[in-house]
């Protein structure tokens, strides 16, 4: 039997109820890794160890009874963004640093009834607001191949505990590559589904229309797995889709033969590091050798999406983040003089500098005045990004790039200009602004740091996605190798 860190959750969940081990081993061995990391990755905000080992026990009485949900008996983690009833949920904010939910997310719920063990709740950047991890309240998390380096964000803690095997498998959130960028600079696949199909009830909201639930694993047959307990509608959503979930697990296997893969012109532009570039040159052979037909693919608007994004995301978070004022929940300042000075002092301490920012880039572009030549003028520059997505499924089943132009930087290389942060997402945020799934794996390093292939689907495509990423995996090994120092 391999070590238990080395396993993903599809083969943990079938182990435990061979009961070839127990949910508290499991629990212990996992808890023990993250205690152990701490220090080095960051990589927790709260770890829950009594309430984890009690439900690991439970689990281990309903495995013995033979019943159980598919992940019964599997730990988790949660990114620090998802409502845990009882538990802290901070969002990476000093905001948040003292709130407590009085309920459970849907996502939480949902993996909870599966039977999944919830280890602690990952670090993030603060509100989901980075690409780095740098903006946390509770500080940066380290890239598990190289500390000296980011993990990625803003799901940086989840990536970097998936990475490290501290937890075989994460919740995440993806509101322009929160997901698939992490999962690139982390060496991990990250799966970002469509607009909708999980609901967003109980995630602290960023941009509610981009913000997206998805998974952070080793493998696309664990994120198949995990998605599918995650999935479907909520009535507690507006915007969760009413739609039946596939069994994304039974269709993994499906061959790749005849499939049709854009490649996305704009993302081979000159930002693309040549060294990455080569290693998805290489990914795109293996796919040829597969069966899969490449031909390119135009976007012509889709350098357009970063600049869009920076209005839309803000003008959206503006206006969410403004329940946040000291007086029902949240950081309150001490001593307020009066209304207005208990309004400004407790969001002015409660709130990082990244989160400053995007709210007054957001009140700006939403006044009277700027609000048609920014707001609206990005609302339409969006339908056309999302058009040109649409006009390139009517040619290919997929499209495949780059999630991200380099691999890892160094912890501070970016934090001063916060342009160069956003440009990281560049090749990721075309898919949020059109509600789109994407998924990236790994294929491959620079140097000792992977780097994530990217594929995009159209909407509720994620099996065909799964499956794609799945058979890659078949053909590869890339996304089994575990950074030294956690192997
Ligand atoms: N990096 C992007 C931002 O800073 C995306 C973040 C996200 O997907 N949550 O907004």
């Amino acid at each position: 039997m391999s070590e238990l860190h080395h396993m993903g959750l599809t083969e943990l969940a079938a182990g435990l109820r061979a009961r070839r081990f127990s949910s508290v081993e499991l629990a212990e061995v996992f808890l023990g890794r993250i205690e152990a990391s701490q220090p080095a990755l960051n990589a927790f905000i709260s770890v829950t160890r009594e309430q984890a080992l009690a439900d690991a026990a439970a689990a281990d009485r309903i495995l013995a009874a033979g019943t159980g949900g598919a992940l019964t008996g599997v730990p988790i983690a949660h990114k620090d963004l998802f409502c845990t009833q009882g538990v802290r949920t901070t969002c990476g904010s000093r905001m948040l640093g003292n709130f407590v939910s009085p309920y459970d997310a849907t996502v939480v719920a949902k993996l909870k009834a599966a039977g999944a063990v919830m280890l602690g709740k990952t670090n993030m950047d603060e509100f989901a607001m980075g690409s780095s991890n740098e903006t946390s309240f509770f500080g940066p998390v380290k890239n598990p191949w190289d500390p000296r380096l980011v993990p990625g964000g803003s799901s940086g803690g989840s990536a970097a505990a998936v990475a490290a095997r501290l937890v075989p498998g994460a919740t995440a959130t993806d509101t322009g590559g929160s997901i698939r960028q992490p999962a690139a600079l982390c060496g991990i696949t990250g799966l970002k589904p469509t607009y909708g199909r999980v609901s967003r009830y109980g995630m602290v909201a960023f941009a509610s229309s981009l913000d997206q639930g998805g998974t952070l694993t080793a493998s696309a047959a664990d994120a198949a797995l995990m998605l599918r307990e995650m999935a479907g509608f909520d009535p507690k959503d507006s915007t969760s889709v009413e739609r039946e979930v596939p069994d994304y697990v039974a269709a993994l296997g499906a061959p790749l033969e005849g499939l049709k893969i854009g490649l996305l012109r704009e993302f081979f532009d000159k930002g693309l590091e040549p060294a990455n570039e080569q290693r998805i040159r290489e990914a795109l052979k293996v796919y040829e050798s597969l069966g899969a037909r490449l031909t390119e693919v135009s976007l012509p608007n889709l350098p357009l999406s970063v600049p869009v994004y920076y209005v839309v995301a803000p003008a959206e978070c503006s206006s969410n983040l403004a329940r946040f004022d000291g007086v029902r929940y949240g950081h309150r300042c001490e001593n307020p003089r009066d209304l207005m000075d208990l309004y400004r002092r407790s969001r002015g301490e409660g709130f990082g500098a990244e989160v400053k920012r995007r709210v007054m880039t957001g009140t700006y572009v939403l006044s009277a005045g700027y609000y048609d030549a920014y707001y609206l003028k990005a609302q339409r520059v969006r339908q056309l990004i999302s058009a040109d997505f649409t006009r390139a499924f009517e040619s290919v089943d997929v499209v495949m790039g780059p999630t991200t132009p380099t691999p890892a930087f160094a912890l501070g290389a970016k934090t001063s200009d916060p342009i160069t942060m956003y440009l990281n997402d560049i090749y990721t945020i075309g898919a949020n602004l059109a509600g789109l799934p994407g998924v990236s794996v790994p294929c491959g390093f620079v140097g000792e740091l992977p780097v994530g292939l990217q594929i995009v689907g159209p909407h509720f495509s994620e099996a065909r996605l799964l499956n794609a990423a799945h058979a890659y995996q078949g053909a590869t090994d890339w996304h089994t190798r575990i950074p030294r120092g956690f192997a």
